[in-house]
């Protein structure tokens, strides 16, 4: 007779509370953790974690599942880095509440905003839901590998209230209207999603480039929502903006959690927009509003938010020559033997080498890095193509066409662009050790052809707690407690991302020395053919969700005992302590 469901052996325990790593076996009855400590019975699946990392599964705030969700059972590629717990719905975009008539509106606008297909989403996406709760109904039919939670996006609660005038965010709501997204959001949140999602970015553009439709939404709208929502005693909010007027800006975000009492996470990022000190400005803001009492936080990036180009994704340098245009349009196969002929490799070279250096990032080579296998995201500025060409005595078009070509022509380039203007990773680690800071931004199921972040939970192990220099390097407790239990409390969910006896059996068997990042690779498996970009990991031993392998060195066994998880989640109450057990 067993003694425990699961019983995961004589593994290093980083349990998530940023205690030291210590010795211990981990004891599951259930979908619960039930002993941290010495295990002497046995468990009926034992998992020896000898010289293995055993952390609380990752809990990633930011996705964009909200279509993927409905007809993928598995979240990948955030399954494949660790995570166990997906929220979705950010940035103001998602598909409830809908009318039928706004659902190709939504589809763009997805499309548009976050890159997904919108062929995929077209042919993906059921539509069996019209309001939110009846959308949160929807996924909770689907059985699931890891649990996923939503949000409610302005976007759509925007069009679903002033009809063809709210996708036009110079359109103001009469006070009736404000009223009533109030009053549905708050619905929403005693539903079961998690909080309300807004944008204030011109970088959000529907497939038709018309600006997002929460863009400038008034103070009036904005905090008529959020006092809706504080009367509920329950959901956060996350923001993404511009901070084109910063104090104006930060006025309005702060009003709106203090005035509703509860919690918000805003997009803490250096852009070419902001000034160089914007993202000081913004932590030193929230510093000062958490002093007051209102629970702000910086949402931020675990590495510099990158581009990747790549043959098969949206921008990539050779679609500045000619010659390569001509190929452009053959089937893939072709084009690849095409560009593997000396002659056409050389003509586009110099077509290349010819084009003014002025076409975006698309070919400034000093802040282009070639990404291999694994993906080495810390780079250098001796590691660009433009260094390693002068070095070389070759031309950096010539480095750049190699890079693309190399894994049989699905080669990617890496453009940081965010997060890198001394072109280091220091900006990056001081926001992610800031207090008030917590790691966000991957936009996993989004930017199909273009970004590939949803690694980021793996690079805070693999970069900043091992591979960084031992001053920049940040201790593996401290960055699995952000990773797992600070998002989680960030988004009411108190009942998981750390392992002691009652929290959720959600966990990671993690292989740290092998621990690595896959290079980013483009496949064709969203619906109607729609391609995305995806990443793998090594190193990833076991993803246990709610008590049971969900998969084994990165592949599903099967179970699928993810949920959508309804709402802020109390902590658990334990009676016992964690030590020893039978
Ligand atoms: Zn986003």
């Amino acid at each position: 007779m067993a003694d425990h469901d699961l019983v995961i052996r004589g593994g290093v325990v980083v349990d998530g509370t940023g205690a030291p790593p210590r010795q211990a076996d981990v004891a599951i009855d259930g979908d619960r953790i039930t002993t941290v400590g010495t295990v002497t019975g046995r468990g009926r699946d034992e998992i020896d974690a000898t010289g293995l990392l055993v952390t609380p599964g990752f809990v990633d705030i930011h996705t964009h599942y909200d279509g993927q969700v409905t007809w993928d059972p598995y979240l990948t590629p955030s399954c494949w880095q660790g995570v166990t717990t997906a929220v979705m719905g950010n940035c103001g975009v998602g598909f409830a509440p809908v009318r039928p008539d706004k659902h190709e509106w939504l589809i763009a606008l997805m499309e548009g905003v976050e890159d997904i297909p919108g062929t995929a989403l077209h042919e993906g996406i059921k539509w069996n839901w019209e309001s939110y709760p009846e959308y949160l109904d929807a996924v909770a039919n689907h059985p699931h590998a890891i649990d996923v939670a939503g949000q409610i996006p302005h976007a759509a609660l925007r069009g679903y209230v002033m009809g063809d005038r709210g996708a036009d965010h110079t359109e103001v709501p009469t006070a009736d209207e404000i009223q009533r997204m109030g009053q549905l959001a708050a619905e929403a949140i005693r539903g079961g999603a998690l909080g309300f999602t807004t944008s204030r970015s011109v970088n959000h553009k529907d497939r038709d480039g018309n600006l997002t439709p929460s863009l400038t939404a008034s103070a009036d709208e904005l905090l008529g929502i959020a006092r809706a929502i504080g009367e509920t005693n329950e959901g956060v909010f996350e923001v993404i903006t511009d901070f084109t007027d910063f104090d104006s800006e930060f006025a309005l975000l702060r009003a709106m959690s203090e005035e509703s009492g509860r919690p918000m996470s805003i997009t803490t990022a250096q852009l070419g927009l902001h000034p160089p000190d914007h993202w000081r400005r913004l932590l030193d803001a929230i510093e000062g509003a958490v002093n007051d009492g209102v629970e702000l936080r910086g949402q931020v990036a675990a590495r510099p938010v990158g581009v990747i180009m790549s043959l098969e994704g949206r921008i990539h340098p050779l679609l500045v020559t000619e010659s390569y245009r001509k190929i452009s349009g053959l089937p893939a196969s072709e084009r690849l033997a095409q560009l593997r002929r000396p002659d056409v490799r050389q003509a586009i070279i110099d077509e290349m080498s010819a084009a003014p250096t002025s076409m975006g990032p698309m070919n400034n080579w000093s802040n282009c890095f070639a990404l291999g296998q694994p993906a080495n995201y810390a780079v250098r500025p001796t590691d660009s193509i433009q260094a390693r060409a002068d070095k070389a005595g070759t031309a950096p078009a010539e480095l750049a066409y190699d890079a693309l070509m190399a894994f049989d022509g699905a080669g990617c380039i890496y453009v940081p662009v965010a997060n890198f203007n001394d072109r280091n990773m220091d900006m990056t680690r001081a926001m992610l050790v800031h207090p008030l800071t917590i790691p966000g931004l991957g936009d996993g199921g989004a930017h199909c052809t273009i970004i590939s972040d949803a690694s980021f939970a793996t690079f805070l192990l693999t970069h900043w707690a091992r591979d960084a220099a031992p001053d920049e390097r940040m201790p593996i407790e401290f960055v699995i407690q952000r990773q797992c239990a600070d998002t989680a409390r960030m988004v009411g969910l108190l009942d998981r991302g750390v392992l002691a006896p009652g929290y959720k059996a959600d966990v990671n068997v993690i292989d740290f020395d092998k621990l690595s990042i896959g290079r980013p690779e483009m496949i064709y498996d969203l619906p109607a053919n729609g391609k995305r970009l995806v990443q793998r990991a090594t190193g990833y031993v076991a993803t246990i969700v709610s008590g049971a392998v969900a998969f084994r060195d990165g592949e599903p066994t099967g179970s699928l005992r993810g949920q959508l998880v309804r709402g802020a989640q109390p902590a658990p109450v334990v009676a016992g302590s964690a030590g020893s057990g039978r």
